[in-house]
This record gives C-alpha cells, sequence and structure tokens, in this order.
C-alpha cells in the first residue's frame, strides 16, 4: 500500500510539473505537503480511489484582472491584480491579499494553496483563497495607495462576498488598505456588508486582537511546543525577521512572556541591538513613519545595522521567528542556526525556510512549527472577525484574545495526534499537512465530485 501511495503522488507531483514548469514556490509548497501525505494516502485507499490529489492541486478558480489608476503625477498606471479561489470545501474561500512588486501566479497559487491548510487547522470552516497586485506600495503616497485600492475593487468586487469569498491582509495590505477597499466595495455593491472584508479598523467592524492575532499567535504556538519540551520563553534570546505586521506582535508577545528579542528587519538588512530591541521605536518607525529599520541605531547608538539580511540567521539565539517573507532561510542559514544551538524555530511568515532548509531543523531535532500551523492565528481571528459582523456582536479584547491562545492551543494538539497517528511522532510538518489534508479531503469526497 505505500508502495501504491508513493507511486500515486509521484505521478501527481510529476504530472503537476509538467503543467507548471516555472512556478517554483507553488511547486515547492505542494511538495512539502505531498512528501507528509505518502502514510495517509497509504492508510486510507479512498483517497487514491477518488483521486483527491489532483482534485486538491487545481483551483476551483483563478481569476487575473488589469488594475489601471492614476499616479500623483497624472500618469495613468497598470498593474495586474489576482485571486485565487482555491477550495471552497470546508466554506467561504478565505484569504489575505499582498501587494508587493515579487506578486506572480506562482507566488498567488502557492499562498493560495497553503491556505487551504492553514484554514482547515483553525475549524473555522472557511475555505482557502489568497490574492493580490504586482503593485509596490514603497514609496507612494496616501492619495496613490488609494486610488490604486478603488481600482483593484473595481475590478474585484463581483468575485467576492460574505458568504463566498474574504479577502483581508497579507504584506503590503494593512488596516489603512482594508478601509479603502472596503469603502469602494460598499460602493459599488451599493449594501453594507461587512462581512465582506477582515482585517478592517474596529470602529467599523473590525475584531479586536486581529492586528495582534499572526504575531500573538505564532508566539501562543511556540509556547505551547517549548511547553510540551521542557522549554520556555522565559530568559531566551530570540531572532525575528521582518518588522511589520507580524514581526511587531511577535516581539511584543515574546517579550510579554520574559524573552529577549535582539534582532529584526526589513528588506533593506537588520538591527541587532544586544540590549533587547526596543519595540516602541520599531513601531514609530513602521507603524507611523513608514520608515526604514536603518533608523533605529540613530535613537539607539549602542544597535548595529547591517545591510545583509540573512546575515541576520547567524546571530546566536535560542528561538529563531522568521515573520518576514518566503524562502528567507536557506539552508545554509538553517546550519547557521543549529551551529549556534537554536532550540527552536516558529515560523509567522508563510513559508519562509526552504525545503532543505527544514530538512536540516528536522535531521538535528531543532523544535520546529510550520507555518500552517504556527501563523494561523491571523487568519483564525480573521474568521472571529466574520463571525462578530454576522451575528452584530462585538468581543472585548479579552475575549478574543484567549479564543485565539485556545485556537494555537489546539491546534498544536490537533499536528501533534495526527503526526503521532501515522507514525511521525513529535514531526509538526507531517502533522499540520496531515491533519489540515483530512478535513479538506473528506469533505471534497463527502460532495461529490
Ligand atoms: N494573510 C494572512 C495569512 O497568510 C491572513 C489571511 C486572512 O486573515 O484571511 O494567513
Amino acid at each position: 500500500a505505500l508502495l501504491q501511495a508513493e507511486k500515486y503522488v509521484e505521478n501527481v507531483y510529476h504530472s503537476l510539473q509538467e503543467r507548471n514548469p516555472h512556478e517554483s514556490e507553488f511547486l515547492q509548497a505542494v511538495k512539502e505537503i505531498f512528501d507528509s501525505l505518502t502514510p495517509v494516502l497509504a492508510a486510507n485507499p479512498k483517497y487514491i480511489e477518488e483521486n483527491i490529489l489532483e482534485r486538491i492541486v487545481e483551483p476551483e478558480r483563478l481569476i487575473t484582472f488589469r488594475v489601471s489608476w492614476i499616479d500623483d503625477n497624472g500618469q495613468v498606471q497598470v498593474n495586474r491584480g489576482y485571486r485565487v479561489q482555491y477550495n471552497s470545501a470546508l466554506g467561504p474561500y478565505k484569504g489575505g491579499l499582498r501587494f508587493h512588486p515579487s506578486v506572480n501566479t506562482s507566488i498567488i497559487k502557492f499562498l493560495g494553496f497553503e491556505q487551504i491548510f492553514k484554514n482547515s487547522l483553525t475549524d473555522q470552516l472557511i475555505g482557502g483563497g489568497k490574492g493580490g497586485s504586482d503593485f509596490d506600495p514603497k514609496g507612494k503616497s496616501d492619495r496613490e495607495i488609494m486610488r490604486f485600492c478603488q481600482a483593484f475593487m473595481s475590478e474585484l468586487w463581483k468575485y467576492i462576498g460574505a458568504d463566498t469569498d474574504v479577502p483581508a491582509g497579507d504584506i503590503g495590505v494593512g488596516a489603512r488598505e482594508v478601509g479603502y477597499l472596503y469603502g469602494q466595495y460598499k460602493k459599488l455593491r451599493g449594501a453594507t456588508e461587512a462581512g465582506v472584508l477582515t482585517g478592517k479598523r474596529a470602529d467599523f467592524g473590525g475584531s479586536l486582537v486581529r492586528t495582534e492575532a499572526t504575531g500573538y499567535g505564532t508566539v501562543y504556538f511556540v509556547d505551547e511546543m517549548l511547553k510540551s519540551n521542557g522549554h520556555d520563553f522565559t530568559g531566551k534570546t530570540v531572532v525575528v525577521s521582518g518588522s511589520g505586521n507580524v514581526s511587531i506582535y511577535a516581539i511584543e508577545k515574546a517579550h510579554e512572556l520574559g524573552a529577549k528579542v535582539v534582532a529584526c528587519s526589513d528588506s533593506q538588512g537588520y538591527v541587532y541591538d544586544p540590549e533587547g530591541i526596543n519595540l516602541e521605536t520599531v513601531k514609530e518607525l513602521k507603524e507611523t513613519d513608514c520608515q526604514r529599520i536603518s533608523e533605529y541605531v540613530s535613537k539607539h547608538p549602542h544597535a548595529e545595522f547591517c545591510e545583509n539580511c540573512s546575515d541576520i540567521w547567524s546571530i546566536p539565539c535560542d528561538i529563531a521567528l522568521p515573520c518576514a517573507t518566503q524562502n528567507e532561510i536557506n539552508e545554509e542559514d538553517a546550519k547557521n542556526l543549529v551551529n549556534n544551538n537554536v532550540i527552536a524555530i516558529g515560523e509567522g511568515a508563510n513559508m519562509p525556510s526552504t525545503l532543505e532548509a527544514i530538512n536540516v531543523f528536522l535531521e538535528n531535532n531543532v523544535l520546529f512549527a510550520p507555518a500552517k500551523a504556527a501563523n494561523a492565528g491571523g487568519v483564525a481571528v480573521s474568521a472571529f472577525e466574520m463571525a462578530q459582523n454576522s451575528s452584530r456582536t462585538y468581543w472585548s479584547f479579552e475575549e478574543a484574545d484567549t479564543k485565539l491562545h485556545d485556537t494555537m492551543k489546539s491546534i498544536y494538539q490537533d499536528c501533534m495526534e495526527s503526526a503521532e497517528k501515522y507514525g511521525q511522532s513529535g514531526n509538526l510538518v507531517m502533522g499540520a499537512n496531515i491533519a489540515g489534508f483530512i478535513k479538506v479531503a473528506d469533505a471534497i469526497i463527502e460532495q461529490g465530485v
């Protein structure tokens, strides 16, 4: 049975490669999942009989559209917009929008594919989707951002809705952009439909804790993993990459739990502050002024700035939280971390470790919290926002935070149990992929071809 399962996985992957030869990020995300599924397919022949893998890797729908808008100089600019409605077996498509020049079909498909399993892990009955644009928000004025968001929504609005597809933020899309997108949706739709987007400001339907959710959730998950292995955050040295929304709240929670975060970064480099990163400064630079992280050093002269981003992984630390972007940790970075005796990795970003890097961590018994599970807190609180919107009730910060914490604990349990059941005890990569997969696969089969 195992041989038959291996052969099936290989065949589906091979034909996917042939049909999408240039989509390296997408193929990487699929490979990671497929590699975990052989034992599940071997034990449950119905998945092979139902050809579940081919059905799950093909998006239900992939929409691309032109976004034309006018910049501050009166010039017409054109970008490409995307929305992948990947899988709706568990509920409405759900997933963020990313505005970044690197956005292309491969990136959107890898993100959308991961989102299916991540969303399944939250137990919130949401399907998987993702979208975005190759628009670069860097250096754009607030008015340009607004006009771009309006132009983007003018194309996207007909495909989304509170019960069909619910976008939110991701890289380059925060509460400000969600506000502009929501305003435009409301004009076109001609009605208030609060649940069509999540990540809204709390004054018009957003959930408290949504801003903090991904970063807090990652630390909650890692804390669970540490405690089950006789460790905790107290007194630990932590390196967090990135300095956006995920990083900021991961730093905040890690500090709250008694750790010392000594470094964070942006696309231009990283800062190393041996006394512990001053989060107020980072928040000021990034949340209010949109400045570079290199400015940190002018306020804290004892800190160092270094331009080579990946050198951040050479800093000795007990816990590393990659919260920047995909493939930011390669095999060599992973080896550096291992040589410096890292205890645990928690992935706050989507797919921040390459497949080779993951293997280095697993082979060296580093506690490894994979993205799908560790960063699911963001989308979990998005689902809480949908629930609050449709019932017209609003939860306190404490209520939402407690539910987030409980969700992360239960995802951890779920992953551990699934890994154990399929003979992969302690391997959270396998556990997350298996637990996420089974719920979606069963729902697909039960709903018929
Ligand atoms: N972009 C986030 C993620 O990668 C959140 C998506 C959402 O809230 O829908 O999961």
